[in-house]
């Protein structure tokens, strides 16, 4: 049942209050609760630190059915699950570490209806104990939030398969639901430009959805772009930076573990109170690193693009890219951990110049990731060849290995249909159309070697070009 029709705004307010002890919502917190407790659709744009987890919590806490939270990183959920157990609300976390008989009770009391908030990792989401118990006709299913939706998009590091069978999860959900169930589907991300956004509408398909999407300037970080010559430039470049910064908080972005261990080592040799962090480490190991380095007593962390979902840290007052990422939108997700506090932070980072021909590191890196997207894409298509038309996914997967991926990239191919989220239907085989997955690289690229204003370029790329034609930041390496 719809409780909003019984709910006053002046209801939804004061459980705002009792709960989380704030005044009011912040825009646009306030709409995007009004949209959800309708059971509409949402795509949120919207930068981490923007108060994003109470605009699905608070809906869901009003209404008597479930909402299922899918997050792509543990450490993220258990956090928000913590701090909603300690008020005592009836909110869990399912993921595949926990041991049986916790996994258990959990279960039980989703079957029993006794869950306001579940938060599970896309692939537990579709575990067969779980799809099970979601089916069940008569357990209510209020809303499905998928929490950093440029998993989905962002063909790098972060790229989940099982997000892009999420679309078809709500549809299979609803066939097993009385007639006229609803169930709202809202996706939250900290970057998208307009393509993104698209992809995210249609993987997902979302029906008629409100869209908020929250302007991404941030007038107190300064970027700027330093060429480094040979790589010995690159270090020199990097220690001068940091020690005209003594004990000030930052980050210094690499994109590889080897590179995050190799420079966290040289630069500890040196005197430094700093760490490697990638996702090569435990959790034990990258959870005291988190907190030591919330704590002051590193003064930095090398780390990869593993580092910062999550994490909030006010006083950071620096980043550097020491090697830049690829993909503009990690970039600027990479340069929001500066400043949460409003005071004015430093963003540098390092390129090679563009032949290459001094330092190769840069061109190298973008090669790879071009040959292995080219790769995947060839995996694709032979696979494409060889499977049945028509196929049942785990059948497939024990079959041959890595074919998730391989048909989430025929999926965003637009060769492929999910018939339901485990069984797919190949539409074309062969062809493909260029890859805008090798597109979107140049994009980041453009960036590092343009004279433009950088955050008017930044605008620009995330579909913010209105009323800045002339607009300049006054703040950027360009514009001073
Ligand atoms: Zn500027």
């Amino acid at each position: 049942m719809n409780r909003l029709s019984s709910l006053s705004w002046h209801e939804v307010r004061a459980a705002f209050q009792t709960i989380w002890g704030y005044e009011d919502f912040r825009s646009p917190q306030g709409e995007i609760i009004h949209a959800l407790l309708a059971r509409k659709d949402v795509l949120i744009v919207m930068p981490t630190g923007g108060g994003k987890s109470i605009c699905f919590q608070l809906p869901a806490l009003l209404q008597t059915g479930l909402t299922l939270v899918i997050s792509p990183l543990v450490a993220l959920m258990e956090n928000q699950v913590q701090e909603l157990q300690e008020k005592r609300l009836p909110a869990a976390l399912l993921h595949s570490e926990l041991p049986s008989f916790k996994r258990r009770k959990i279960l039980q009391a989703l079957a029993q209806q006794k869950l306001r908030l579940l938060y599970i990792s896309p692939e537990t989401f579709f575990s067969p104990p779980v799809w099970q118990i979601l089916c069940k006709p008569e357990l209510d299913i209020t809303a499905i939030i998928l929490d950093e939706a440029h998993c989905l998009v962002q063909w790098g590091d972060t790229f989940r398969p099982a997000y892009r069978r999420l679309g078809a999860a709500r549809r299979a959900l609803l066939k097993s639901k009385p007639l006229g169930t609803k169930i709202s589907l809202a996706a939250f991300t900290a970057t998208a430009n307009p393509a993104a956004q698209e992809t995210i509408h249609k993987v997902l398909e979302l029906q008629k959805p409100e869209i908020f999407r929250l302007n991404p300037y941030r007038s107190n970080l300064n970027p700027s772009i330093r060429i480094a010559w040979t790589p010995n430039s690159r270090k020199k470049q990097l220690l001068n930076f940091i020690n005209n910064r003594p004990q000030q908080s930052g980050l210094v972005y690499v994109r590889s573990r080897y590179d995050s261990e190799n420079l966290a080592a040289w630069l500890e040799e040196l005197g430094y109170a700093t760490a490697a962090y990638h996702a090569g480490l435990d959790a034990e190991e990258r959870r005291t690193i988190e907190k030591d380095w919330i704590n002051d007593k590193l003064q930095f962390v090398v780390c990869t693009s593993a580092f910062g979902m999550g994490i909030n840290k006010a006083n950071v007052r620096w980043v550097v890219h020491f090697h830049a990422p690829l993909l503009l939108s990690e970039y600027v997700q990479e340069i929001g951990r500066a400043g949460r506090d409003g005071k004015p932070s430093d963003v540098l980072t390092l390129v090679s110049e563009p032949t290459g021909w001094l330092d190769s590191e840069d061109k190298q890196r973008q090669h790879f990731f071009e040959n292995k997207i080219r790769e995947q894409q060839q995996t694709a298509q032979q696979l494409a060849r060889k499977l049945p038309q028509q196929g049942d996914i785990e059948a497939i997967a024990q079959k041959f290995p890595n074919s998730l991926i391989a048909l989430s990239l025929l999926h965003s191919n637009g060769q492929l249909k999910w018939l339901d989220p485990f069984n797919y239907l190949i539409l074309t085989v062969g062809k493909t159309q260029a890859n805008n997955q090798l597109n979107v690289t140049k994009q980041m690229r453009q960036y590092l070697y343009t004279k433009q204003c950088r955050w008017q370029f930044l605008l620009n790329g995330f579909g913010f070009s209105k009323n800045i034609e002339n607009w300049r930041c006054g703040h950027c390496d360009n514009c001073q």
